[in-house]
């Protein structure tokens, strides 16, 4: 049976229309990831293969955001030694604070965190995100239980989900209470 002309004109201009949108969508994508998470070594064939394999729009979308946000949790990052800082920029009590017993932290931690932010250069150290002051976390690179001290050499700035990521046993669980989760549903909501 023919489609009435309507029909046919409404179903074409819909998915010429959404062709252009998905490459708008990844257009902003590439965009998002280089201002925000530049350190990220993207790979972007699942707009290819979501076109390939989605069975309705919506799931196009789906597909591409949670291979992006899979992609973004299983980079490569190993927690290496930080570099040191001038010792003219440390305080008498700094050696004796470091090493404290387990579930306390020590009084200069904000006077730490500083340093460490300024070392970073305002920067998250595993996805390259840059950061005002309150929105950086404090990671460390050897955790107190395993013998990890408060130096600065052992301590790293991180943002919000790299912090959670690097902390966390099974990273996989939190993709979709991720910022980068809601910034890319957002982000695709522009195209929707
Ligand atoms: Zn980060």
């Amino acid at each position: 049976m023919l489609l009435p002309l309507y029909i046919y004109v409404k179903k074409r201009k819909k998915s010429l229309f959404e062709k252009s949108d998905l490459e708008h969508f990844k257009h902003e994508v590439e965009i998002y990831f280089s201002n925000r998470h530049p350190m990220v070594p993207l790979d972007y064939s699942i707009f290819k293969t979501s076109k390939e394999q989605a069975t309705s729009d919506n799931m196009e979308e789906v597909m591409v955001i949670e291979d992006l946000v899979s992609q973004f949790i299983h980079m490569p990052y190993s927690l290496k030694t930080q570099p040191s800082v001038g010792k003219e920029l440390l305080w008498a009590t700094y050696e004796e604070n470091s090493f404290v017993k387990k579930d306390k932290i020590p009084k200069d931690l904000s006077q730490r965190k500083e340093l460490v932010y300024r070392r970073d250069l305002q920067t998250c150290k595993r996805c390259g995100q840059k950061l005002k002051p309150t929105d950086a976390y404090l990671g460390m690179i050897k955790k107190i239980e395993d013998g990890g001290t408060y130096h600065l050499e052992n301590l790293v700035t991180f943002c919000v989900d790299c912090n959670r990521i690097v902390k966390a046993d099974e990273p996989a669980k939190l993709a979709s209470s991720l910022k980068i989760y809601d910034d890319l549903i957002h982000l695709s909501n522009r195209y929707s």
